[in-house]
């Protein structure tokens, strides 16, 4: 999305009035401290080379290594990768991890490569950055459309170049060559956490039901965690459309799931159900949405037929700051991104510190230490906004923004 990055300046901004630094500061946050942009020429399976448009921006260090995905989408591109890279930082701050933030991407749309294609231009990808990345430089990880295998196929790339195994160089990865038990559902179960923490705070029904955009990794096992946890999943969407259930029990997502592997599309044989365009499932009378796809999904546009009390964002950027504004006029609880999707990062810095120890945790491990971490960062930004009267975006933003900047004048920029 095109304004993705100015969205993020904007999130930047409204913080920044509930900050006391130097403008110096704040300016150097406005911009990368690196950003690539290259070539990636790939060899396709009928003989011709094709060549793709490759990009990782680097933004901020103070904290640690760069660290962020790689996503593959016929959409990324330089603007998007920045914003994303931004909040990485704003993340990796908000649950207090030992990293700064960086992204990266490629304008492809993977669907359309075969397995070796998709292989060739993975490891081009690994290529063209060469020893800029690494254990202490910039950490990748998978992202929209990028997957465990693609991981595998980078580090491998990465460690021939180095000579030297080095699996800190990339997480998310498959188990076998040094993934981390868990990392797989980190994003699922950090949001759950969190939704867990707010409907405390403001003593969501039990049965709260929940429309859910976005069908992959996170938003199934979200749906999943909810289901079995009591929760109603009345609608859920993929890219391709959405379906709605009559019935007052909602859908399992276990069923849902089963039936798209058989069938290509969401329903439910077991279940009836309406179906509507991708868009409207934000729409749906529930009490909390979750946008779990792309950016850009609340703006302006919808935001006055938003219905629920809970917006939970498990999507990076779905929500416009001008659609932001009004919510928080119609009491809307907006739980933000850079902490409710933050389970993910979270699990890839365990992975990071097992693969430098060379010693890995059971999947218990994984989320007993998972757990204190999501539930502490909601309690310290929820706090914030009570104290300063702001929504959860800009305390996660105060909060986070707090930390690096101290990091970077304790470096001395
Ligand atoms: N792509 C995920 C995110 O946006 C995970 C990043 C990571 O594990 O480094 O948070």
């Amino acid at each position: 999305m095109s304004n993705a990055f100015s969205n993020a300046m904007k999130q930047l901004d409204v913080a920044a009035k509930y900050l006391d630094f130097e403008p110096e500061i704040l300016d150097k946050l406005r911009s990368p401290k690196r950003a690539f942009n290259f070539s990636l020429p790939v060899k396709m399976d009928n003989g011709t080379t094709k060549t793709f448009e490759g990009y990782r921006v680097q933004y901020n260090d103070a904290r640690g290594p760069f660290k962020g995905g790689i996503r593959f989408h016929p959409k990324a591109d330089m603007n998007e990768v920045k914003a994303l890279s931004f909040w990485m930082t704003i993340k990796c701050a908000v649950v207090g991890i030992p990293f700064g933030g960086g992204k990266g991407g490629v304008t492809v749309d993977p669907k359309k490569l075969s397995a070796t294609e998709l292989e060739n231009l993975s490891r081009a990808y690994a290529r063209a950055l060469g020893k800029n990345i690494g254990p202490y430089i910039d950490v990748p990880a998978p992202d929209v459309y990028t997957t465990p295998q693609i991981m595998a196929w980078m580090m491998d790339e990465y460690e021939k170049l180095v000579g030297c195994h080095a699996p800190g160089v990339i997480t998310g990865k498959p188990l076998s060559v040094g993934g981390s038990l868990g990392r797989d559902t980190a994003t699922a179960q950090g949001a759950f956490y969190v939704l867990q923490s707010l409907a405390k705070k403001i003593r969501l029904n039990k049965k709260a039901s929940l429309a859910i955009q976005g069908f992959g990794n996170a938003g199934y096992h979200l749906a999943r965690l909810a289901y079995d946890a009591g929760y109603v999943i009345k609608a859920i969407a993929d890219s391709r459309g959405g379906i709605v259930a009559l019935d007052a029990k909602g859908f399992d997502p276990k069923e849902v799931v089963v039936y798209k592997e058989n069938n290509g599309e969401l329903g439910s044989n077991k279940t009836k159900y309406k179906k509507i365009v991708s868009e409207k499932v934000l729409e749906e009378k529930v009490d909390v949405v979750v946008p779990a796809a792309l950016e850009n999904q609340i703006t302006l546009k919808n935001v006055g037929k938003i219905k629920a009390a809970v917006v939970l964002e498990v999507a990076n950027g779905p929500t416009t700051p001008e659609a932001d504004v009004k919510l928080f006029k119609k009491s809307v609880v907006v739980c933000p991104d850079v902490l409710t999707n933050a389970g993910g990062v979270t699990v890839s810095y365990f992975e990071w510190v097992q693969n430098l120890q060379g010693y890995y945790w059971t999947e218990k491990e994984v989320f007993s230490k998972l757990q204190p971490i999501m539930e502490s960062s909601f309690a310290a930004v929820w706090d914030i906004s009570q104290e300063k009267k702001v929504d959860l975006r800009t305390a996660s933003f105060v909060l986070a923004i707090k930390r690096v900047v101290e990091a970077m004048k304790a470096r001395g920029y």
